[in-house]
């Protein structure tokens, strides 16, 4: 089995519509849900949700962008 789990995704640089670039995003557990959990993607710098995404553990990654 692999374990790569997310970490590619956590080093993922969103675009933030405020600071109008990439900017690093700080991750946060926004919801636990029975078919998985759903986090919440923060700008470091101005602290805007840049988007979330969504974790099942049957499709393994779903990213969900506003
Ligand atoms: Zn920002």
């Amino acid at each position: 089995m692999r374990r790569e789990q997310y970490k590619d995704f956590d080093a993922t640089e969103l675009f933030c519509s405020k600071c109008r670039r990439a900017v690093p995003v700080r991750k946060r557990l926004l919801l636990v849900l029975s078919n998985g959990n759903k986090y919440d993607y923060t700008c470091t710098f101005c602290g805007t949700s840049v988007g979330d995404k969504m974790v099942t553990e049957r499709d393994n990654l779903r990213v969900l962008l506003k």
